[in-house]
């Protein structure tokens, strides 16, 4: 399999598939360019090695055809500024007779952003034709969006037809997908997985999928609430979803019959109200009175989840215990990062992925102590749920 290390990039056209969908304020201007600065190595990497970038992307959600304020054009400027002054062309298409002129006329080392492939209906639809079009402008296709990996697009996998030997993971994906590896195939165990957020409804195939991988599962937060409920405990006013109590008892069976160590809280910090001004008490997770419910895990349980997590070997977090975002319930959130921290330190392997887990580890500072942070939101998902992923077995050949 061709990669990107070993690659010979001198006078090639290397079509690179990034995820610019950088946020735009009303001045289109950009207003977060992490997913930009993501994809530097990658292009850096072409340049450096006498190459020429073709930059493609999607940006927002064009209905029907080209839009200015979707235009890639917008990002030309900064993606210079980032490459140090790189000259960056901006192409009036992604496919086409100029595009492809433009293309070839590139010298090594200049940079060529292709117009937003989703002004084309055949970008989403994964239609083989636009893909032979977009692929006629590049000798290589570099795939480096991880966070539309799991769409069959023309761009993200289809176009992989055309490179059959010159296709490759870029820097961004290829450690994305090591990591997800390291949990995913041949973890190091014990394998812990934290599951935690407030319904189960939204978690169930990944709960499911985990079952058959780890040695230990946390579920917390919200969902904890319909397991108690399922088993008969009183749970006040908490979060609960009465339509799920048998998937619930499903889960806990099902985890029996695998051998899986399924820890849940045991006690709660229960609050009178969904506020940070509520009055709170510690009580036992199965008994929580009326008009109270329970918005964080409880000293018991927090001691319970901190001794299996420093014992794991591999550890993956998804998902808060509480409701983080409220300093009076965050403390077990809290705890779990810290946890997962301290068994990094003794080797562990820990990988923090889901919008909520990397907004607690941001706001618990704890980003440095982590192996691993995912960004990929549905892609990440999708890949634990056990499911392939198109844009990662395009390169694979899976
Ligand atoms: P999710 O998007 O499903 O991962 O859910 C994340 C949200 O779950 C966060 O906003 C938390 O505040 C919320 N959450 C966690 N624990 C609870 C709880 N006990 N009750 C209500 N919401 C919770």
């Amino acid at each position: 399999m061709q990669t990107i290390h070993n690659y010979n990039f001198s006078g090639k056209k290397a079509l690179i598939r990034v995820d610019f969908n950088v946020p735009l304020n009303e001045n289109l201007e950009i207003t977060d360019d992490t997913r930009m600065l993501a994809a530097l190595p990658t292009i850096k990497k072409v340049i450096e090695g006498g190459g020429s970038p073709l930059i493609m992307s999607h940006l927002g959600r064009p209905k029907n055809g080209p839009e200015d304020k979707f235009s890639l054009r917008h990002l030309v400027n900064h993606l210079s500024e980032l490459l140090g002054g790189a000259t960056v062309k901006m192409a009036p298409d992604c496919i086409g007779e100029q595009v492809k002129k433009m293309a070839g006329e590139l010298k090594p080392g200049e940079v060529l952003m292709l117009e937003n492939l989703r002004f084309h209906k055949g970008e989403e639809k994964g239609d083989e034709e636009f893909a032979n079009q977009i692929a006629k402008n590049g000798d290589c296709w570099i795939n480096d969006a991880f966070g539309t990996a799991h769409r069959a697009h023309a761009s993200t996998a289809v176009i992989a037809k055309f490179f059959p030997n010159d296709k490759m993971f870029g820097y961004l994906i290829e450690s994305e997908v090591e990591s997800l590896d390291k949990v995913v195939k041949n973890p190091k165990r014990p394998l812990t997985a934290i599951m935690g957020g407030a319904k189960v409804s939204t978690k169930i195939p990944i709960i499911e999928n985990l079952l058959s991988m780890v040695d230990n599962l946390i579920l917390g937060g919200g969902m904890t609430y319909t397991f108690v409920k399922a088993n008969g405990g009183e749970i006040g006013d908490s979060i609960c979803e009465p339509d799920f109590l048998d998937t619930a008892k499903n889960i806990e069976k099902l985890a029996r019959e695998k051998g899986v160590n399924l820890i849940m809280a045991t006690d709660v910090i229960a609050a009178d109200a969904f506020s940070e001004d509520a009055n709170t008490k510690i009580v036992s997770a199965d008994q929580i009175p009326e008009g109270w419910q329970g918005l964080d895990a409880g000293p018991e349980s927090i001691a319970l989840f901190k001794e299996v997590i420093e014992n794991s070997a591999t550890i993956l977090w998804n998902g808060p215990v509480g409701v983080f975002e409220m300093d009076k319930f965050a403390g077990g959130s809290k705890a779990v990062g810290k946890a997962i921290v301290e068994a990094t330190k003794k080797g562990a392997f820990s990988l923090v992925g889901g919008g909520d887990s990397v907004a607690c580890v941001n706001k618990f500072d704890i980003a440095s102590g982590i192996s691993y942070i995912s960004t990929a939101g549905g892609a990440l998902l999708e890949y634990l749920e056990g499911r392939v992923l198109p844009g990662v077995a395009a390169v694979r050949e899976e």
